[in-house]
């Protein structure tokens, strides 16, 4: 009797498995076809930055870079699929993109990430991090966008408005544009890389751990993509 169950378990276990895999291939093929049949497709990429090994900038209190941007990316998928959007995320947990043991584990984490853009061909790509500076006074959000780019200085523009008004920002930073970021450099289409905040300064680090600051960060890059697409597909 005993026998039979754990088979019957095992059995159920094993037909989890391959829906779950048919789930994903399917999920998979569904947004590649959208992508490339319907112009029309709103997949938006959500890249938390950094994870497993490589855990960003470290601020006060050894607080790691890699926890919040992926906190605040988790919710900015929730509030864009809210809105419509299919999302496709980079990473969902604490794990790079590399394969353990490789000599260039950042390489092939950011190489990776380009890959998926390649991939999915998302309207646009969101990527998460947080900042940090020598100077502890410093704080505020900072998107970036590739120098070249039209549609991302637009879209940044948009993204940097919504969190200097949503997060009643004192000194309000304006959209910059940058050619080192690897992603910006690497990646096709259009991406901004989203600064969240400084770790280092003690007021904004302290917020950027709770739950509610994190939320009202994703709700505002959430808007700014938005407002980007209203206008584009006007
Ligand atoms: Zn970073």
């Amino acid at each position: 009797m005993k026998k039979w169950n754990l088979g019957k378990r095992g059995f159920e276990l094993g037909m989890g498995i391959l829906l779950l895999a048919g789930v994903f291939v399917l999920s998979k093929e569904v947004v590649s076809v959208l992508n490339t049949k319907n112009g029309d497709a709103r997949v938006v990429l959500v890249d938390p930055g950094h994870g497993g090994d490589d855990p960003g900038m470290v601020g006060i209190d050894e607080l790691e870079e890699k926890d919040i941007n992926l906190e605040i990316s988790l919710k900015l998928k929730t509030c864009l699929e809210e809105a419509g959007y299919q999302v496709v995320m980079t990473r969902e947990e604490d794990k790079g993109l590399y394969d353990e043991g490789i000599s260039n584990k950042k390489v092939q984490d950011l190489q990776r990430r380009c890959d998926m853009i390649e991939e999915y061909e998302p309207c646009v790509t969101i990527s998460i991090h947080q900042n940090s500076y020598s100077d502890s006074s410093v704080k505020g959000p900072q998107v970036f966008f590739y120098t070249d780019s039209e549609q991302g200085e637009k879209l940044a523009v948009n993204i940097q408005e919504q969190l200097n008004t949503d997060l009643e920002v004192e000194r309000p930073r304006s959209a910059k544009g940058n050619t080192s970021y690897y992603l910006l450099k690497k990646s096709k289409g259009i991406l901004n890389i989203v600064e969240c905040g400084f770790l280092t300064n003690p007021d904004e680090a302290g917020k950027l751990i709770t739950e509610e600051y994190q939320q009202k960060v994703a709700q505002a890059i959430c808007q700014g993509v938005e407002i980007y697409m209203d206008d584009v597909e006007r």
